[in-house]
């Protein structure tokens, strides 16, 4: 049974879903002011193999991803610039530019990383109307108090501000950074920003009487709501989103729903670091999948060198290890390439793997068992595939497709690129069984289908 580590709750519990079968998850995206760095795509190949994790053991998963084009501000906790309006100055664009480049960088990234796409994309800029009466109905049940900056939340108008999600309230330390202003508490947070300076913002809209834009806590819940419902089972982020985005998440959705818990399992992911410091975007420790590709490193050596991290453990980054973990990746491959035909499956070796993602998500061990297995001649293509969905390696992909073939393997291959585009999954299976029992194993990847002799 799948067990998964609970940041509310501190403990590892079995995962056991609010809807028999179906896994609902919630990931926070990306803020679209700059190109993802490397810290942050390890926290997207984390939920990626959750994802695959869930989808392994059989759930159907609905997963949500927002794409935040607008209201992060410089500060977690509501102070600073925009970080959208400072990206538009950087590069002498409109903050719209800004937001449709970045966002289509990250689309790319995460495809070269092989991460599977959300089932639903949502632009917090699309969703105003939702945050807007999101804020109206907190202010209906009298969560909210207005400043000359914004509408905010009390954090006192309920009993367990912090402790309702018993997410490392400890380090709740804003006021160490913050200047109280008007707000009344120091945990107090906005949800919703007057805009108040005398040259105009480019992303704002009239609501509560004047020109603002949202704060970036309510675009998550006002998302998460209106594609999840009232109560879902997987909300996920990197740890820097405990004790603020988190924290204000929940205080303010089971505010307005009155329903706890909002989530059931946080999962959240450590740091990648560089000689003990956390990669930022404001820092100089700066790299992008681009820098990587540059320096000739596959894009899926660094899903490989991630794998091999638990993702609960900080993560060290340095180029030796990435070039070790690539070549790693190549004799993998090539081990798997080179398993003789007549080997057998040994289901000790599915059982092992099986365990291993099973024990929150445990890679390093996963790998272990795939690598102890191929030594000892236990592992099938065909189990490799299988591991495969999970690890998101393409383990089995090589360059060439469907040359080399035998002409009849051939006709079937185009036959059954037809029937998929046809969407006539029933002719595209049975094609893949006569593939299969012709001696090949096929698999579906965004580069269309590979074929492997068994
Ligand atoms: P952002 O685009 O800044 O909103 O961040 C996107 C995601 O990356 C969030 O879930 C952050 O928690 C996460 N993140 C930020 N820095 C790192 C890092 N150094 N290592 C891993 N994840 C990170
Ligand atoms: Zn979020």
């Amino acid at each position: 049974m799948l067990h998964l580590y609970n940041t509310r709750t501190k403990k590892k519990e079995p995962f056991i879903p609010i809807h028999d079968h179906h896994a609902s998850m919630y990931t926070c995206g990306p803020t679209v002011y700059n190109y993802a760095h490397i810290g942050n795509l390890r926290t997207y190949v984390f939920e990626d193999i959750l994802r695959r994790v869930l989808k392994y053991n059989g759930y159907k998963v609905k997963h949500v991803m927002n794409i935040t084009d607008v209201g992060h501000l410089t500060d977690d906790a509501d102070d600073g610039e925009d970080k959208m309006e400072k990206g538009a100055q950087r590069e002498g664009k409109t903050a719209w530019e800004i937001a449709k480049f970045y966002e289509t960088a990250f689309k790319s990234d995460i495809s070269l990383l092989n991460i599977l796409e959300p089932t639903i994309w949502c632009r917090a800029t699309d969703h105003i109307a939702e945050q807007i009466t999101f804020v109206k109905k907190l202010t209906e049940k009298g969560h909210t108090y207005t400043t000359t900056d914004g509408i905010y939340f009390d954090t006192t108008s309920i009993p367990d501000y912090g402790n309702i999600s018993n997410l490392q309230n400890q380090t709740l330390e804003p006021g160490t950074r913050v200047a109280l202003g008007q707000k009344k508490n120091i945990h107090d947070f906005a949800l919703w920003k007057f805009s108040n300076t005398p040259k105009n913002r480019q992303m704002e809209w009239i609501a509560f009487g004047k020109k603002g834009f949202p704060g970036w806590h309510i675009e998550c819940s006002a998302m998460a709501l209106k594609y999840l419902g009232e109560q879902f089972d997987i909300h996920c982020g990197g740890i820097d989103h405990v004790p603020v985005h988190h924290t204000n998440e929940i205080a303010q959705t089971e505010s307005l729903t009155g329903k706890k818990p909002w989530v059931k399992y946080w999962l959240h992911g450590e740091f990648l670091v560089i000689d003990k410091k956390k990669m930022a975007k404001s820092g100089e420790n700066f790299i992008t999948l681009q820098t990587l590709q540059e320096k000739g490193i596959d894009p899926l050596a660094y899903r490989y060198f991630l794998l091999q991290g638990n993702y609960r453990k900080q993560l060290n980054f340095s180029f030796s290890a990435l070039k070790a973990a690539q070549q790693g990746l190549q004799r993998l491959k090539k081990t798997i390439s080179d398993i003789p035909p007549d080997t057998v499956k040994d289901v000790s070796i599915v059982k092992g793997f099986l365990e291993a993602i099973n024990d929150d998500l445990n890679t390093p061990e996963a790998l272990a068992v795939l690598w102890k297995g191929l030594k000892n001649n236990l592992v099938t293509k065909e189990v490799v595939m299988k591991f495969d969905k999970v690890l998101g390696l393409k383990l089995l992909h090589q360059k060439e497709n469907t040359q080399n073939l035998p002409k009849q393997i051939e006709a079937l291959v185009t036959q059954r690129k037809q029937a998929r585009k046809e969407k006539n999954w029933e002719l595209s299976d049975l094609l893949r069984q006569q593939i299969i029992d012709q001696g090949y194993v096929v698999e579906d990847t965004p580069n269309g289908q590979q074929i492997q002799i068994k």
